[in-house]
């Protein structure tokens, strides 16, 4: 329906949503079902056989037998906190006993989210050929990925990557921040992203609290075209600019996923160096109104709704509000 109606005439309006938008979402279910009624049961159907016939085209790795538990890494685990931190947070199960697929982490505090220099990717790609088959995965998070590494290789793997700055234990939590290119590099856009993402970083610098503070999406766009996924975050950072000043508007709220959901804005924009100071009076009311800490920041605002949150951030609430532990402490 957009290949057939989109705006190409326009390259600003050359967006899906643009054309959902002007046609109505009915409208645009209406079409694609009508559309969707004659492909139905054709000959494009993905058949078993195709299915068959195009997995025989790729070669799997050569799995070795392995048991499911690891002893060596058992005991490390054991024996070293930061290797323990890093394999809860970058490490993810694998269908295959023995193996795990690893998060090398490019949100090392003070890096612009998603980037890596060349001499880290001749690194990794060494790495990637003697721990992972050779293969080498990018995320939409802005991550790199080793999907086939086996137990017992994971506590030397996190030794080389280390050095590398490639270890950060941040994965799920909230300076796994996912940032677009903005003002240093994007023509289309409103308001810088790459600084507002590394000033929030170095707030959230300390890793105890990060982990206190549990899994938490936060996500900026630049522009409206929202290529930083900002609509989706947990917290959404969306930067504009109003008279040649560059504003950011704060939503909370949305997710991605199966439960995927968008962020909605709390209120009026803020200056650049306001962000960060938002973002912690965001974490500081949920850290007080979590139920448990299994209650993730998105559960909490779907639960009491974003008018805690706005009440706080915007002032009509005084009340001053402090973390258990009193790491931080609201102004
Ligand atoms: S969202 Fe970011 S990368 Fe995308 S067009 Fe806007 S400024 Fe550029």
């Amino acid at each position: 329906m957009y290949n057939r109606y989109g705006r190409r005439d326009n390259k600003y309006k050359a967006r899906i949503k643009i054309l959902v938008k002007e046609l109505t979402p009915e409208v645009f279910a209406q079409k694609v079902e009508e559309e969707w009624s004659h492909l139905k049961d054709g000959p494009a159907t993905l058949i078993e056989e195709e299915v068959q016939r195009i997995e025989g085209r790729f070669t799997r790795p050569v799995y070795a037998r392995l048991p499911p538990k690891d002893t060596f890494l058992e005991a490390m685990l054991t024996a070293e906190k930061a290797f323990a931190n890093w394999h809860r947070r970058n490490v993810h199960p694998h269908k295959v006993p023995g193996y795990a697929a690893v998060t090398l982490s490019l949100k090392r505090t003070g890096s612009a989210p998603g980037d890596v220099s060349a001499e880290q990717m001749d690194a990794i790609a060494s790495l990637a050929e003697r721990y992972s088959f050779g293969e080498l995965r990018v995320s939409h998070e802005q991550n790199l990925i080793f999907a086939d590494v086996c137990a017992p290789d994971l506590h030397a793997l996190w030794r080389e990557i280390r050095p590398l700055g490639l270890s950060t234990p941040n994965i799920g939590l909230l300076t796994n921040i996912i940032a677009c290119p903005g003002g240093d590099f994007c023509s289309l856009a409103n308001a810088k992203s790459i600084p507002v993402a590394q000033a929030i970083q170095r707030r959230f610098d300390d890793l105890d609290y990060l982990h206190d503070i549990g899994e938490l999406d936060l996500n900026i766009s630049g522009c409206v075209n929202s290529c930083g996924h900002h609509h989706i975050g947990h917290i959404g950072v969306l930067g504009g600019d109003k008279k040649g000043e560059e504003f950011y508007q704060i939503s909370i709220g949305g997710a991605q996923g199966v439960h995927a959901s968008l962020g909605t804005v709390i209120g009026p924009a803020f200056a650049q160096d306001q962000v960060p100071d938002i973002v912690e009076k965001l974490v500081q009311v949920y850290l007080e109104e979590r139920e448990g800490e299994e209650e993730r920041f998105i559960d909490t605002v779907r639960r009491i709704g974003i008018e805690p949150f706005k009440d706080y951030v915007y002032g009509t609430n005084h009340q001053t509000r402090r973390r258990n532990s009193g790491h931080l402490a609201a102004a």
